[in-house]
C-alpha cells in the first residue's frame, strides 16, 4: 500500500515497467507519495473539477490528484513507455482517469475537459514556459482554466512572480500578472527527484482574474513584450526598431520614453503600446 491509494509504491512501478528517466523527455520523477499530495492539495480544490496533467509519468502526481478528489484527470504523456503504469491507476479510478498518449504542444486538450478546468502539472522543463505562455494568451479571457499549479525550475518560478522593476521582471511576469496573480506555494530542492536534476525546482500557482488589468491584444502584448525584453540593456527605440518605422512616436502615443529600457516600463504602458500597435 502506497498510503494515499491502494496501488503499489512508485518505486516498483518504476522497476515493473522499466521506466529509466530520460533526459531528452525532461524526465525528473516524483516518488514520495506525500509530496505529490502536498502539490495536488494547493492546486486547491479539486472537487467538482476536471484536471488537466501535462506529462503525468509514472504517475505519482496523478495519484495525488485523484486522491484529493478531482472528477476527473486527463493526462497527456509523450513517453508511451509511462502508458502500462497509468493504466494501473485508471483501473483503480473507474472513469476518472483519461490517459492521451502524445505532445503537450499539439494535443487539443480543451476538446476532452468540462469546466471548471484546473491544470496541475510537474512539468517537463524543456517544454513548461511554452505551455505557460499559451496558458497565458488566449485572445479572449476568462480562460478555460481556473488556475494553473505548475512545477519550473526555481529561476524560473521567480521570473513568473517578479517584481517591476526588478532583475528578474520581464514577458513571463508581464504575461503573467496582466491577467492572473501568481505566487509561489512550495519550494523543492533538487533531492526530492529522481534523478536530482542540477537546479532547485519551486511549485508556481496561478489564479485567473475574471478581466485583464488593462485591456491589450494578447498575440500583440506577448509579442511587444518578448521583442522589448529580448535586449533588455537597450532602449526601447532600438529593441523595437523592427517593430514600425515610426517607433518613437508609437512609443510616445502610449506614454513611454523612447530612450527608456523595457524592465522601468509598467505593465500599463507595455498594454497601451500594444493597442496603439495593433491600430496599424
Ligand atoms: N509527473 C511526473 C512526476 O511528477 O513524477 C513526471 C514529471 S517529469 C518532470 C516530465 C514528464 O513529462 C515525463 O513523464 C515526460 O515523459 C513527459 N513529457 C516530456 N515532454 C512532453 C511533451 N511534449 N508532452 C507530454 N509529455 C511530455
Amino acid at each position: 500500500m502506497s498510503g494515499i491509494d491502494s496501488l503499489p509504491p512508485l518505486r516498483e512501478v518504476i522497476a515493473e515497467h522499466g521506466l529509466s528517466a530520460r533526459k531528452s523527455l525532461g524526465q525528473n520523477f516524483l516518488l514520495d507519495l506525500n509530496l505529490t499530495a502536498k502539490i495536488a492539495r494547493s492546486a486547491g480544490d479539486l472537487t467538482g473539477c476536471d484536471v488537466l496533467e501535462i506529462g503525468p509519468g509514472p504517475g505519482g502526481l496523478t495519484r495525488g490528484l485523484l486522491a484529493m478528489g478531482a472528477r476527473r484527470v486527463v493526462a497527456i504523456e509523450k513517453d508511451t513507455r509511462c502508458l502500462p503504469a497509468l493504466q494501473q491507476i485508471a483501473e483503480a479510478y473507474p472513469g476518472r482517469l483519461e490517459v492521451i498518449s502524445g505532445d503537450a504542444l499539439e494535443v487539443d486538450w480543451a476538446a476532452h475537459l468540462n469546466g471548471p478546468i484546473r491544470v496541475c502539472a510537474n512539468l517537463p522543463y524543456n517544454v513548461g514556459t511554452e505551455l505557460l505562455v499559451r496558458w497565458l494568451t488566449p485572445e479572449t479571457w476568462p480562460p478555460l482554466w481556473q488556475s494553473l499549479t505548475l512545477m519550473f525550475q526555481r529561476e524560473v518560478a521567480e521570473r513568473i512572480v517578479a517584481a517591476p522593476g526588478s532583475k528578474a521582471y520581464g514577458r513571463l511576469a508581464l504575461l503573467a500578472q496582466w491577467r492572473a496573480e501568481a505566487r509561489i506555494v512550495m519550494d523543492l530542492p533538487a533531492r526530492a527527484f529522481t534523478p536530482p536534476p542540477k537546479v532547485n525546482s519551486a511549485v508556481v500557482h496561478v489564479t485567473a482574474l475574471p478581466e485583464p488589468r488593462y485591456p491589450a491584444p494578447a498575440e500583440g502584448l506577448s509579442k511587444v513584450v518578448a521583442a522589448a525584453f529580448n535586449q533588455r540593456r537597450k532602449m526601447l527605440r532600438s529593441s523595437l526598431k523592427g517593430y514600425a518605422p515610426d517607433i518613437e512616436a508609437k512609443l510616445e502615443e502610449a506614454g513611454i520614453d523612447p530612450t527608456a529600457r523595457a524592465e522601468t516600463v509598467s505593465l500599463e504602458r507595455f498594454c497601451a503600446l500594444a493597442r496603439v500597435l495593433a491600430r496599424r
